[in-house]
């Protein structure tokens, strides 16, 4: 009899099971124009999370006489593929080419809709890619669920030769920095003046650091700032007509790695340095900053702490 009871429950259940999997999960994608030919897909300035599905990144594509250029695929499988059928609604030009800009998954998971095509990356990235390529994917899945779904990892074969490439009448100079990740590709269309900088620079929102080198980004970022750029678009945030957005990166970045470097000086542990003394208004106000600054302690502050105690045996050994 109790069974019996439950039956009606048990068929409820298994009806609203089988109409999760017959949702279709879309990502809105709406190109934004930013220059003749140019287009950026905004993402939200937010953590990946089940109802973003990871849409938390810009790419972008370029139309050109030849075909269009995809820059940065996505965090899925279905990403890219819608991102696919954005494109289409743009230009009966097919795509012809994709870059990755660095190895991070919400960047590079959607090659996948696009591999009947050359797919281009840093050495670096491609190399990191391979490496980890498997775990960002399974960490991803993890943090946006059925987003996710039927997406593989797809390793770029084709590596990027630093210089510039000329494809249907745009100059693309294609640069290699490093920072933000070992490999960070930046892609300035010279034609345009459009300047696609990656996570080099972030807009709005506190960057990401779990493979960065602070100095070696403040240095890209110094580079990024001496180029001759009319539309700056960064990895993550809104798109720039000025540089305001690589102060920003740079300030943030500064402000970090000063509070680290004193803390460590100061004997201060992880746990303390958790809850920033006073940080400006300028960084406090910045998208997702407190979990961004707590996840930066948890990955920069060891390797500050083994560099206070090295200098502080050199002074030693000097008195
Ligand atoms: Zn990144």
């Amino acid at each position: 009899m109790n069974g019996f009871r439950c039956l009606p429950l048990v068929l409820v259940l298994l009806m609203l099971s089988v109409d999760a999997f017959a949702v279709k999960r879309d990502y809105g994608l709406v190109p934004q124009q930013v220059a003749p030919g140019t287009y950026v897909l905004l993402g939200f300035n937010e953590h990946f999370n089940f109802r973003n599905g990871g849409n938390i990144v810009n790419t972008g594509f370029i139309v050109t006489d030849a075909g269009v250029v995809v820059i940065d695929t996505g965090p899925s499988r279905l990403y890219g593929e819608q991102m696919r059928e954005a494109i289409a609604k743009v230009t009966d030009q097919p795509v012809v080419k994709v870059f990755n800009t660095h190895l991070h998954p919400d960047h590079f998971l959607g090659n996948q809709a696009f591999e009947d095509l050359p797919e281009a990356a840093l050495a670096g990235t491609i190399e990191g890619i391979r490496q980890n390529g498997e775990m960002f994917n399974e960490s991803l899945y993890r943090l946006c669920g059925p987003w996710e779904a039927g997406t593989r990892v797809v390793v770029p074969g084709l590596v990027v030769t630093p210089g510039v490439e000329e494809v249907g009448g745009h100059r693309l100079r294609l640069i290699g920095y490093d920072g933000h990740t070992d490999a960070d590709l930046a892609i300035l269309d010279e034609t345009t003046g459009v300047l696609f900088a990656g996570d080099l620079v972030f807009h709005g929102r506190a960057p990401t650091t779990p493979h960065a080198d602070i100095g070696r980004w403040l240095a890209s970022l110094d580079a990024l700032a001496g180029l001759s750029f009319s539309v700056l678009v960064p990895g993550h945030g809104a798109v720039s007509t000025n540089d305001d957005p690589i102060r920003q990166t740079r300030d943030y970045l500064v402000w970090l790695r000063d509070g680290l470097k004193r803390g460590a000086e100061q004997g201060s542990d992880m746990a303390e340095l958790l809850s920033p003394r006073e940080p400006p208004a300028s960084i406090r106000r910045l998208a997702v900053f407190a979990a961004e600054y707590q996840r930066s302690v948890a990955h920069l502050f060891p390797a500050f702490e083994r560099a206070a105690i090295e200098r502080g045996r050199v002074v030693q050994e000097l008195d």
